[in-house]
């Protein structure tokens, strides 16, 4: 039997535990969720007919505080995954230290088969199912895949007419016209980036002599790309859902991006003159992009993506997960084997949930910060807890991943001390 999504999360923790010296106790009560709601949404369709959509919340772990975490448009969301990336999000605030516990949702809809409006209505829809369990003290959505700024608007809206009072910090990642914070649409994909220089520095790895391979184009993809390729390293190889483009010298980001905004596939890069001119690019599977000869390779799209199966013909010397669970724990022990380092997703894909405490903060105070601001901070957060988590990967004689773990059930071990364990 092919083991859950939620028990491989889990195999991480495990892992970490021994070197520790905290009580096994700790490691069990965040062995399973703390609530799961699984809610049944309504959509009346442009064309008159009724659709219902399932749709669910998790709130994994509140100890170091409120819980926090995105909501997810996708047709594989299943409960079983949302609790996975509910536990993820407990470890990834822990691994930054910003005062949240974990939690995720999603909703099982291809978004890009409904309208604006059914869209809207859906993303309305999903609040009134869920608004007695959340709340800005209590749990916090945010964007995850096929989500956006928008529906985070529509759903902060929709929770302030259910309340009759205006409640901005029930959801970050809200338009900047509705209490939104300057740098939060780039923050993912920035945080992996600070990392990325972090680790080049660490190698004495020189942008210009760096090729790098992205899975995954979409917001988070887009902007470490953009931020990387603004530094002078060569992104060889790209890819969406509908297939991957290699050019040995590296594509010009910004255009890439344009052509990916008009056409919505990569791919249609080939019909573009100006990007193809000296040495023709090449088309690629998602599969073939994952075991390409790059320095580094980011995978930013699903989860599963480097198993057993493939962990072994994989190339790069270095993995940045941007995405969420994209390698599983059999993979992490062949890629170690190998002397792959991984600088793994809880840190690496911080950056979002980091910006997103900036702007429940700045919401509650009511004043807002520049840019520049955002960015130090942000910066400041992700290098310091890069070094500390490669510091102790060495000192340790682990993995970067179970250094990570460490370094995060120690923070929530700490806490949990702290209140006691009587209950
Ligand atoms: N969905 C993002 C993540 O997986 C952001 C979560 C948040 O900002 O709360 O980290």
């Amino acid at each position: 039997m092919s083991r859950s999504l939620f028990d491989d999360a889990m195999q991480r923790l495990n892992t970490a535990m021994p070197y520790t010296d905290l009580d096994d106790e700790i490691a069990l009560r965040v062995g399973t969720p703390k609530s799961c709601l699984e809610v049944s949404v309504p959509v009346r369709r442009d064309d008159g007919s009724l659709t219902f959509y399932r749709g669910y919340r998790v709130r994994h772990d509140n100890t170091r505080g409120p819980t926090k975490g995105g909501l997810r448009y996708h047709p594989s969301v299943t409960l079983d995954e949302v609790k996975s990336l509910a536990f993820w999000m407990t470890f990834k605030c822990a691994v930054v230290g910003v005062p949240f516990g974990g939690a995720k949702g999603g909703i099982s809809v291809d978004a890009k088969s409904l309208s604006p409006m059914e869209l809207e209505r859906l993303s309305r829809g999903f609040i009134r199912q869920v608004a007695d369990f959340i709340g800005p003290d209590v749990d916090i959505p945010a964007p995850d895949m096929y989500t956006n700024e928008r529906i985070m608007g529509w759903m902060m809206d929709e929770y302030s007419t259910i309340r009759r009072q205006h409640v901005p910090a029930v959801i970050t990642g809200k338009p900047v016209s509705m209490g939104g914070s300057v740098g939060r649409a780039d923050a993912t994909g920035r945080g992996a980036y600070y990392c990325i220089r972090e680790l080049a520095r660490k190698h004495d790895q020189s942008p210009s002599s760096t090729r790098i391979a992205i899975q995954g184009f979409g917001n988070a993809g887009q902007h470490v790309a953009r931020l990387l390729h603004k530094d002078g390293y060569r992104i060889v190889a790209v890819s969406d859902s509908q297939g991957a483009v290699y050019h040995p010298d590296g594509f010009d980001i910004p255009s890439l991006i344009r052509i990916k905004e008009k056409t919505r596939h990569v791919q249609t890069v080939y019909c573009d003159k100006a990007l193809c001119t000296s040495t023709a690019a090449d088309q690629l599977t998602n599969e073939e992009l994952l075991e390409l000869d790059v320095d580094i390779l980011i995978p930013a799209a699903l989860e599963n993506q480097i198993t057993s199966r493939n962990a072994q013909n994989i190339r790069a010397r270095y993995i940045v997960e941007v995405a969420n669970g994209p390698i599983t724990s059999e993979a992490d022990a062949i890629l170690n084997s190998r002397n792959i380092e991984v600088v793994p997703d809880i840190l690496a894909n911080a950056g979002g949930v980091t910006v997103s405490y900036f702007e429940w903060l700045q919401n509650r105070s009511g004043s807002y910060w520049e840019l520049q601001e955002v960015h130090r901070k942000l910066q400041a957060i992700m290098a310091r807890e890069f070094e500390y988590i490669y510091d102790l990967h060495h000192d340790i004689k682990t993995d970067m991943r179970t250094a990570a773990y460490v370094h995060a059930i120690k923070r929530l071990g700490e806490t949990m001390n702290a209140k006691g364990t009587s209950s």
